[in-house]
């Protein structure tokens, strides 16, 4: 690995200040990035497909630029349509939310070569980060524990035999190129190895155009602990604490919690250090999330997230600091300013996601919203572009709000979850609201006590 000096770009002694951002993105993550560019007086550069031209991102904007029909693939997917759209508008940076393409290195590097900012880290980070085996290599070299495995790929019936013996059954076959929760097979022994190899391998070629499988132990009942890191480009980085996302679905985060109700202060302290030194081993700036693993008091590294986070507002709520200005902030050359012991954590913060979908079966719902009534009160934050009359198009992902809620402490923060859960009025379509319902009543979620097998148990007892 070179070192990280090296890999830093010239700052110039003034910062740039950016006038117009385009937001490559849909949805929640595009209003919420458009909402901390007017606060920063920055002017934005919408984009929509033909499906979202009525989307509340599209009309607070002061620009927007039609990209292209429905599919993702010919519209939020589609490289050249979004540069031509950066070009034409005159946009001096490009914030790619999350999804998409705001981990695709080729497109950060497109942008960059036409003379306007990617608003995140440096492309070949964004690049050895997407190819999860060279993560793990970097992060072993960058002091991180990791989830042992296979060194690299696994890529004949003979290898994968000989190291699932050397590693221990159940082992996971994980896409290198994976994502979302795709790709990933368990075997629990020999006889069902070959298969769970064979099926990862194929999911894998068909969802990311890139078949090649690493192997890991497959942990019995970890939590999903993550770790927010920030860093500028003039070498500052500090972290802002942990999210506990051990509550999914089919390895998809369902609803976040920070700070962990797992963690002692103690620990806290150590993974965030830990993270903070790989961050500067890596020469990495702006914001990242390390992912782990933790299981018996131990931490083990998954992989790194090289972008804004869905669940990012529950570490903003606890910190008070607003991560996509500070990602702006840092991509203008700005240093961050503060170190980690000006870092304070206040109270407790959780998020649900809600999805446009059965609470039960979890088959999408799209449809044209009828009444609609956000919660409100004190602590509580709605990030969504509903609005009464929306379409919701079923080409996209089915995530349509996050509510997210802050309290003093735990418990205060469960009692206005509930509270606003109660509040929350979505006519149209269904929504995944009832099984959040019943989710922060469950005694299990209320004592804290959960790993991230719990959650599937819990959605198919009994209704
Ligand atoms: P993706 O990038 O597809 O989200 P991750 O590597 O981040 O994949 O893993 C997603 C989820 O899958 C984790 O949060 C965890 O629930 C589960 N998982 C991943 N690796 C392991 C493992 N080695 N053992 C047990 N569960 C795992």
């Amino acid at each position: 690995m070179s070192s990280p000096a090296q890999d830093r770009p010239p700052v110039a002694f003034e910062p740039t200040r950016f006038e117009k951002v385009l937001i490559a993105n849909r949805g929640e993550i595009a209003l919420r990035i458009l909402r901390a560019c007017r606060e920063m007086g920055i002017r934005t550069v919408a984009v929509h497909s033909t499906a979202d031209a009525e989307a509340m991102h599209v009309r607070l904007a002061d620009e927007s630029v039609c990209i292209g029909p429905p599919p993702a693939r010919d519209s939020y997917l589609n490289k050249a349509a979004l540069l031509a759209a950066a070009t034409i508008t005159g946009a001096d940076a490009v914030h790619p939310g999350y999804g998409f393409l705001s981990e695709n290195a080729d497109f950060a590097e497109m942008v960059q070569d036409h003379h306007i900012t990617f608003i995140g880290p440096p492309a070949k980070l964004i690049r050895s980060m997407g190819d999860k085996i060279a993560a793990k290599q970097a992060a072993v070299s960058a002091g991180l524990p990791v989830v042992p495995g296979s060194d690299g790929a696994v890529g004949t019936e003979e290898e994968a035999l000989d190291l699932a013996a050397a590693i221990g059954y159940p082992v996971l076959i994980k896409a290198t190129a994976g994502g979302g929760g795709r790709g990933m097979k368990v075997a629990t022994g020999p006889d069902d190895l070959i298969e769970a190899w064979q099926t990862a391998r194929t999911e894998a070629l068909a969802a990311f155009g890139n078949g090649e499988v690493y192997m890991e132990k497959y942990l019995a009942h970890p939590r999903h602990i993550e770790v927010q890191v920030l860093a500028d480009m003039h070498g500052t980085v500090v972290h802002l604490g942990e999210r506990d996302c051990s509550l999914q679905r089919k390895h998809q985060k369902v609803l976040e919690e920070a700070p962990s109700p797992a963690l002692t202060d103690e620990q806290r302290a150590r993974i965030g250090a830990i993270a903070c030194e790989a961050t500067r081993q890596l020469g990495y700036y702006n914001a990242g999330t390390m992912e782990f693993l933790y299981e018996n008091g131990g931490f083990y590294f998954i992989e790194m997230n090289t972008r804004l986070q869905v669940e990012h507002p529950v570490t903003e709520m606890i910190t008070t600091l607003d991560l996509v200005k500070e990602q702006i902030r840092v991509a203008q050359g700005e240093p961050l300013g503060y170190a980690q012991g000006d870092i304070r954590v206040h109270g407790h913060a959780i998020e649900c996601r809600i999805n446009a979908e059965n609470p039960v079966t979890f088959t999408p719902s799209p449809g044209t919203l009828g009444r609609y009534h956000a919660p409100g009160g004190m602590g509580v934050r709605v990030e969504s572009g509903l609005y009464t009359g929306l379409r919701v198009p079923p080409h996209y992902d089915s995530m349509i709000a996050k509510l997210v809620v802050h309290g003093a402490n735990r418990t205060e923060c469960l009692m206005r979850l509930r509270r606003a859960l109660g509040e929350y009025v979505i006519e149209g379509v269904e929504t995944t609201i009832p099984l959040h319902q019943r989710l922060v009543q469950a005694p299990r979620f209320v004592s804290g006590d959960y790993d991230i097998r719990w959650l599937e148990g819990f959605v198919t007892e009994d209704q």
